[in-house]
């Protein structure tokens, strides 16, 4: 995670329960769905009247309005525009993305989060002051290369380009050990966060606890010294 995703995060409120979503494709469904279930109150807007039916049919959202985004008195009357987050998630009609994020910032929407579908598209979702823009196909992509090469590694969280925090399976090599002869501090650079228990993980684990083959570990440290675990 880069420093000016960590300023963007930082500053959404923690009382927002409000979101809108515009254009509810494969994405912007995505996003409400998980929304919905998180219990936030969603406005799902299209210009596709069929997508906006279908997604209270679903119910992946509380509100859903068929309206054109790129007309910024549609948004005004939506309501758009009093809400605190708003996410463009139109990827492929690159002129209706910018004109859409254009109007929720002029009209002073707090925090707008833009998909992109181009880097040369983002870098104009920036332009016209999209808080946070992200690269859904791009990051997937990523992911799964890594996954691929790395199919222990569970889950990662980027701190920056250089250092992790990563969950992964013990290593064969690690089983039946002690977390203290292991010596992953002196010998790996790494600290070990929390290890599994069943389906719930010791946070902070005693050093006398012995890993298991197939259990899961917490690690933080800088990628280097995380590639050269034995997985
Ligand atoms: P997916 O998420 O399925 O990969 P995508 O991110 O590539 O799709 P698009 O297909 O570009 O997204 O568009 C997403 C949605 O945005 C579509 O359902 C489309 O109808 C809607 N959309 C496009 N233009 C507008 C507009 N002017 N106003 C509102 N919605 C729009």
């Amino acid at each position: 995670m880069n420093l000016s995703s960590l300023n963007f995060f930082r500053s959404l409120r923690k009382d927002n329960k409000q979101f809108a979503v515009i254009g509810l494709g494969r994405f912007g469904r995505a996003v409400c769905t998980t929304l919905h279930r998180l219990g936030y109150d969603v406005l799902g807007t299209d210009i596709d009247e069929k997508l906006v039916a279908q997604a209270l049919t679903d119910q992946i959202v509380a509100h859903a309005l068929q309206l054109d985004s790129t007309e910024p008195g549609s948004l005004r009357e939506a309501g758009i525009y009093e809400l605190d987050t708003v996410i463009v998630a139109i990827g492929n009609y690159i002129q209706e993305s910018i004109i859409t994020t254009l109007n929720v910032k002029e009209a002073g929407v707090p925090h707008v989060v833009a998909k992109a579908s181009t880097e040369i598209h983002g870098k104009l979702l920036q332009r016209v002051g999209a808080d946070h823009v992200v690269f859904p196909e791009y990051e997937a992509g990523c992911a799964l290369a890594r996954s691929l090469t790395k199919p222990a590694i569970l889950d990662r969280f980027d701190l920056d380009p250089d250092n992790s925090i990563v969950e992964l399976i013990v290593p064969d090599e690690f089983h039946g050990r002690t977390i203290a002869e292991l010596q992953l501090r002196s010998r790996y650079g790494l600290n070990l966060l929390a290890v599994s228990q069943e389906d719930k993980f010791e946070i902070n684990p005693d050093p006398r606890k012995r890993l298991e083959r197939g259990s899961a570990m917490v690690v933080i440290g800088c990628n280097k010294d995380i590639n050269r675990l034995p997985i």
